[in-house]
């Protein structure tokens, strides 16, 4: 029976950077997607590189907020990671960090923002307030309504169709056994190792390894049932917008302190504008079909329309197309990293950005899953956090 050191669930940015950082490491690995690599939220999301605290984190009040900024560590940790990373893996990723800003509208907006950098900067982010006559000097291209922003020079974006695949081959090099179109079906330990059954084109195969690390995005909680645990993964479903080429006008990541909204501009000209808008999973019978695209909103489509209000060229360019992605949540919208409880070697690794803190995440857990440690505390991301809620 075909034996690895570690399992990979999910070919998503974070199963292929686990699968690189593994491999790096000297362990020997295979890699499970049952669909293609870079699929799913990995290869449909605005590719942000957002280290500020986020909107969804800092809505809820100060003490969400407070919580959330513990994550910084990984957030400054993420930012060198990103740094170099082009180099780390040996390809283009499309990284460009020319710096983000967070925009406020109105003075309560401008208190809040200073009371956010207050937060990050005691964290160690250089992040700062600008006051309107510098957010203007530094972007011409806002609109008057903007009264300031909170500007973060580390933050960027990368290109999401590039950087899942790159760490795939960075881990193929390595040895890694990549296995696209093939889904795990089954897991169980035997007393000494896991086995998995996985299927491709109808065929099973049982396989063998010391640990298993479920990377399954929206699907964790489905794997994770697999070994009989029971993991709080919320699914939920967002819109991106598009926008045809135009000429250099938006250098920076743009984000709204006060509400839903991430424009940039991709290196072809494109306007990318996300930033948290719902989308609608399909139900069949009361149950979330996670297989199938989620629906588009109109109350989502007419809001994130609403970037023009900061950023008036994006009025004059023709959408050229909206879709919809997955991604997933927990419900203190922190992480789930970590060992899972009461199951020898199975480890967990989903939840919030995981696409600018991925690397930052997968080199962690590839640690812990090597050597019981890791160079930053992750504790506080344990599944543990949930208790109970851990077993059926
Ligand atoms: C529209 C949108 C915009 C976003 N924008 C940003 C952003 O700008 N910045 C940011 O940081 N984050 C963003 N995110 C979130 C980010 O995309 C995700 O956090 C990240 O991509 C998750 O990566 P992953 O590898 O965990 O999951 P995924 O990319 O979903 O990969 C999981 C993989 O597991 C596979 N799988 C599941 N079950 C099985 C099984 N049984 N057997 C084998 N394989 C299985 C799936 O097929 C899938 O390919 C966004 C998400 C969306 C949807």
């Amino acid at each position: 029976m075909e034996r690895h050191d570690v399992l990979v669930i999910g070919g998503g940015l974070l199963g292929c950077a686990l699968a690189h950082h593994l491999t790096r490491a000297g362990a020997t690995v295979a890699l499970v997607e049952k669909d293609q690599l870079n699929r799913h939220a990995s290869g449909q999301n605005a590719g942000s590189l957002h280290f500020q605290l986020e909107y969804r984190m800092i809505q809820h009040g100060p003490e969400v907020a407070a919580r959330a900024a513990e994550a910084l560590p990984l957030h400054l940790d993420a930012m060198r990671a990103w740094a170099s990373l082009e180099d780390e893996i040996g390809e283009p990723c499309g990284v460009r960090r020319r710096g983000g800003l967070m925009l406020a509208e109105t003075p309560e907006q401008l208190e809040l923002l200073a009371r956010k950098t207050a937060l990050e900067r005691a964290h160690g982010l250089d992040v700062r307030v600008l006051d309107t006559d510098e957010t203007h000097a530094l972007a011409p291209y806002l609109s008057d309504h903007v009264l300031g922003a909170a500007w973060c020079p580390g933050e960027g974006k990368a290109n999401p169709r590039l950087v899942t695949h790159a760490y795939a081959r960075a881990a193929a090099r390595n040895g890694a056994h990549i296995a696209a179109g093939t889904g795990l079906r089954a897991l169980r330990h035997d007393g000494r190792e896991w086995i998995a059954t996985v299927t491709r084109d109808g065929r099973e195969r049982p396989m063998r390894a010391r640990a298993v690390v479920i990377a399954a995005g929206i699907w964790t909680a489905q794997v994770a049932a697999m070994a009989d645990v029971r993991l709080p993964v919320i699914p939920v479903a967002l819109s991106m917008t598009v926008t045809a080429a135009t000429a250099p006008l938006v250098p920076h990541l743009v984000q709204h302190v006060g509400r839903r909204l991430s424009l940039k501009q991709t290196e072809e000209g494109n306007v990318l504008v996300g930033g948290g808008w719902p989308a609608k999973f399909v139900h069949h019978g009361g149950d979330l079909d996670l297989d199938e695209r989620p629906e588009l909103r109109l109350d989502s489509v007419f809001g994130s329309a609403d970037a023009a209000r900061v950023v008036p060229a994006v009025q004059q360019l023709p959408v050229l197309r909206i879709w919809s992605g997955a991604t997933s949540l927990t419900p203190d919208q922190l992480p789930l990293l970590g060992a899972v409880p009461r199951r020898p070697d199975l480890y967990v690794a989903t939840g919030g950005s995981a696409f600018t803190l991925g690397p930052t995440y997968s080199r962690l857990l590839a640690q812990q899953v090597l050597t019981g440690r890791t160079e930053l505390p992750i504790g506080d991301y344990s599944p543990a956090r949930f208790g109970f809620l851990n077993f059926v």
